[in-house]
């Protein structure tokens, strides 16, 4: 969390610095971790995020004062003021950027204010099947967004006609106001920081330069995921306004249900049910996988509960590595249905076996165990 970091550490200034000397270290750093000179660096985005923290604190003499004094406990929940924002996630860099060139280029610099917002993030979930899980899958998806207005490219001006610089600002989006000796800098009231302002407004758009729409995308997905994995599209959320930066588009994923596969990590399980005489006797028989039948060795005196493991027939990992396994355990019928004659055939069957336990393994240490736990319990 950004909060974390000492603010005059992370901006390289001394304690007491002056508000210029501040200043000026914003600015430089500002501009060397902005997100459009780093484009997808998450570390310099973070970096930036915090040497913005530390600016809106130390640049403000209150704010400054309580840190001093408090550290972060003084001024925590102080950054969701104006400008603010962070810990919410989603941060307006447009914004920030007018801060800065807003400062250095005064008036002079036209139409950055406030400055166009950034796109919003999306979220779409897909629900695949468990094979399109396992193989991966390219699939087309249609998701309602805004984008840019065909009718006027995105400027919300009429068709022919451009936005204007704002009159009332002269582009910068800020305005200075007269109060006795101090001139304070106000968002401009006419175009809200924008520094444009729009004479013809665009029919289709209503001047908004965007149109809520539905898009089709095509979404390739990997083998191996699983439900929870998201899958980050850059640039496919909405459009920014006036062409800033569009957001992102987040696909989740939902993997259903299968009736006879059930996936844990990297490894499927199925239940195969064999017959007496094949847990007896051994056998083959044949499993289904998710690449079609393959044949499964029965040993003989298989017990009921036995799990067989068929090499490569699980999932692929996501990062690559090796390919999970498909774990198929067996359970063992008991017949049902049975004629007189076969039960009589039973019951010779189960008098022909000897008394002591040994046809029966499991019996024998379990009865060892009941005896044991009796006599501990002296009962
Ligand atoms: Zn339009
Ligand atoms: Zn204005």
């Amino acid at each position: 969390m950004a909060s974390k970091h000492d603010y005059y550490e992370t901006l390289g200034v001394a304690r007491n610095a002056s508000d210029d000397e501040i200043k000026k270290n914003y600015r430089r750093l500002a501009m060397k971790y902005h997100p459009d000179r780093n484009p997808d660096n998450k570390a310099a985005e973070e970096h930036f995020k915090q040497v913005k923290a530390a600016y809106e604190v130390l640049s403000d003499s209150r704010k400054r004062a309580a840190y001093d004094q408090f550290g972060h406990a003084g001024v925590d929940g102080a950054q969701g003021g104006p400008g603010g924002g962070f810990g919410q996630g989603n941060m307006n860099f447009g914004d920030i950027f007018g801060d800065i060139f807003g400062d250095i280029f005064g008036g002079a610099r036209s139409g950055r204010g406030r400055g166009p917002e950034r796109g919003s993030d999306l979220q779409y979930t897909i629900e695949i099947d468990l094979a399109d899980a396992v193989f991966g899958k390219t699939t087309e998806i249609t998701i309602p967004t805004l984008a840019a207005c065909d009718a006027c490219s995105g400027s919300g001006a009429r068709k022919g006609t451009k936005p204007v610089s704002c009159t009332d600002c002269g582009g910068s989006g800020q305005v200075r106001i007269q109060h006795g000796f101090f001139t304070v800098q106000q968002t401009c009231p006419t175009c809200y920081g924008k520094g444009r302002m729009i004479r013809d407004i665009c029919f289709s758009c209503q001047g908004a330069g965007r149109v809520r729409q539905q898009k089709k995308l095509s979404v390739k997905i990997p083998k191996g995921v699983d439900t929870g994995d998201r899958i980050r599209l850059t640039g496919e959320g909405e459009v920014g306004e006036a062409h800033a930066t569009p957001g992102d588009l987040y696909i989740q994923i939902q993997v259903r249900t299968h009736p006879l596969f059930e996936r844990d990590g990297k490894n499927l399980y199925t239940e195969v049910p064999i017959s007496f005489a094949t847990a007896v006797l051994g056998g083959e028989l044949e499993v289904p996988t998710l690449k079609g039948r393959v044949k499964l060795h029965i040993p003989p005196e298989t017990q009921t509960g036995k799990v067989f493991r068929v090499k490569g027939m699980g999932v692929p990992s996501v990062r690559g590595g090796d390919q999970g396994d498909l774990m198929c355990k067996v359970t063992i019928e008991t017949p049902i249905n049975l004629t007189a004659k076969q039960k009589e055939l039973i019951t010779q069957f189960n008098q022909s076996l000897s008394t002591s336990n040994k046809h029966n393994p499991k019996s024998s240490t379990w009865f060892n165990k009941v005896k044991q736990f009796f006599e501990d319990m002296k009962l």
